[in-house]
């Protein structure tokens, strides 16, 4: 059993040291922020965490999150629950008239809705209860400590040097660092080559609002909690403890939505979705919240069929980071720390150039495909909105976003559809899946291929803009 030093104590840091403890490693977390984790209860407001950007965004932990919670986590779901998480169904929030009776195996589009800080807050005091995990707070980790009898081009990295000067010896070191990950910039300091990075701004903005109500009701659902719009994408999130948030996606160029940043406006705006306009029905908690600047980033630590250094990989966003409104960064980086799990079953951390390798392997065969599809959608629907933006319609070639709408609009007259569409938006199967699936990509394109770009009852852009003043 390996000695591991896993850096961040965010999403995937937490579900990665859990993992691996309970496979009998030794985990210790280093986390610059230095607040202990109130009291799920009180994290909303008590936690401070500079160290995550997106802390009070609104996020919701797909089906697939849950199902893969559920096998390897359960106490984490059973705790959320405990704190007040919310069991919900997104099949549940579409009209019976779409989705139809219930049936056996509906079941699978369960998740458990919380805040984010509430989420953390609750993985943490799970960690910080398991054996095998320490959480050490307030601990900056500055650069990598590397092996001097190794040389050449690939540096063996033995730990890490946190702020102040303190070296802390691993087997292995995993970098859960986030977006913001500074480890391509500390291999290139200890003499090895820089990590392949493909970078980009994903180009889109978030505003996002949280609301409660005092007797714990949520919002009808009236339809997915992604609804596509003309000029904006409206999210709406079920949460813990009588919250919900509502977060409205624009394009970063487009300058008049930038209105939204206004309580008022984005309220006006919000009033004009009839399938979404009553989740404005509560108490605010706050402002607007704005994210914008985010980017897709992904790296590859093998580098024309070399590692670039061994002794240490990175999971989750410190790996690859995409646009967030499909939710998938929590569920693609736990589907990751349990890939980083079962390649350390298989291989021993001594074997450092081969653990690299398999990780590598692994992530390239699992995990990259998730993240080329989110930032495939990204890149037509920004495309899209900035064709509203223009005021033309959006042209593409590619048949496969025209069969990714006619999904969606084919599911709001057939049950069957409704279903492969929320699992392909619940991460439980991907389009080839539903490709492959006889006579279905034919009755998808028969009931949904001449349906409208925006087949969900809202405003065009005229109206929008009218609405919020600009
Ligand atoms: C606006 C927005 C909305 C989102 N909504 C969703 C959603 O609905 N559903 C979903 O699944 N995902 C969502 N995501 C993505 C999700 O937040 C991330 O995928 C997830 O937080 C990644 O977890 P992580 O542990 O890799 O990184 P993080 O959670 O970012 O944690 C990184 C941690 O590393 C620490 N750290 C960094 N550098 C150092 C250092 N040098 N020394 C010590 N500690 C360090 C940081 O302080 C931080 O605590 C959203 C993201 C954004 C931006």
């Amino acid at each position: 059993m390996a000695r591991i030093l896993v850096l961040g104590a965010g999403m995937c840091g937490l579900s990665t040291a859990l993992l691996l403890a309970r496979d009998g490693h030794d985990v210790t977390v280093l986390e610059r922020d230095p607040a202990e984790p109130p009291p799920p209860a009180q994290a909303w407001q008590a936690w401070q965490r500079p160290g995550v950007n997106q802390f009070r965004l609104p996020h919701i932990m797909l089906p697939r999150w849950r199902a893969e919670m559920s096998r390897e986590l359960p106490q984490v779901l059973h705790e959320l629950e405990a704190n007040g998480g919310l069991r919900m169904n997104v099949l549940a929030m579409l009209p019976l008239s779409e989705r139809g009776p219930w049936r056996d195996g509906d079941d699978r589009f369960e998740t458990v809705a919380a805040r984010r800080p509430v989420l953390e807050a609750t993985l943490a005091t799970v960690a910080a209860d398991t054996a095998g995990v320490t959480i050490r707070r307030g601990v900056t980790v500055t650069g990598l400590l590397t092996d001097p009898s190794v040389g050449g081009p690939v540096p063996r990295v033995t730990g890490v040097l946190a702020a102040g000067g303190h070296a802390l010896r691993a087997d292995l070191v995993v970098d859960c660092g986030g977006r913001r990950s500074a480890l391509a910039s500390w291999l290139q300091a200890a003499g090895a080559r820089r990590p392949a990075e493909e970078r980009a701004d994903c180009g889109f903005v978030y505003y996002g609002r949280h609301f409660q109500t005092r007797t714990g009701a949520q919002p009808e659902g009236r339809t997915n909690i992604v609804q596509r719009h003309e000029s904006m994408s409206v999210l709406t999130l079920p949460a813990d403890n009588g919250t919900w948030s509502v977060a409205l996606t624009t394009s970063g160029r487009d300058r008049a939505m930038r209105a939204l940043r206004d309580p008022a406006r984005w309220d006006a705006a919000l009033a004009l979705y009839p399938t979404a306009a009553h989740w404005r029905d509560g108490e605010p908690t706050g402002g607007v919240e704005t994210v914008a600047g985010i980017e897709d980033r992904h790296r590859d630590f093998v580098v024309d069929g070399d590692p670039v250094a061994t002794g240490v990989v990175a999971v989750g966003d410190a790996w690859a980071c995409t646009n967030p409104s499909l939710g998938r960064g929590a569920t693609i980086g736990l589907l990751h720390a349990e890939g980083l799990r079962d390649v350390l079953r298989d291989t021993d951390p001594a074997d450092h150039d081969k653990l690299v390798r398999q990780f590598h392997e692994w992530t390239t065969t699992a995990v990259e495909p998730l993240y080329r599809a989110t930032l495939w959608f990204d890149r037509h629907r920004l495309a899209e909105l900035d064709a509203d933006a223009a005021g033309i319609p959006y042209q593409t070639d590619d048949p496969k976003w025209a069969f990714s709408l006619a999904t969606f609009a084919a599911g709001r007259t057939d049950p069957d559809i409704a279903r492969s569409y929320q699992s392909l938006a619940s991460l439980l199967a991907t389009p080839d899946d539903l490709l492959a699936e006889p006579g279905l990509p034919e009755k998808i394109t028969k009931l949904g291929g001449h349906a409208p770009n925006y087949p969900l009852p809202g405003p065009g852009r005229r109206e929008l803009l009218a609405a919020i003043g600009t």
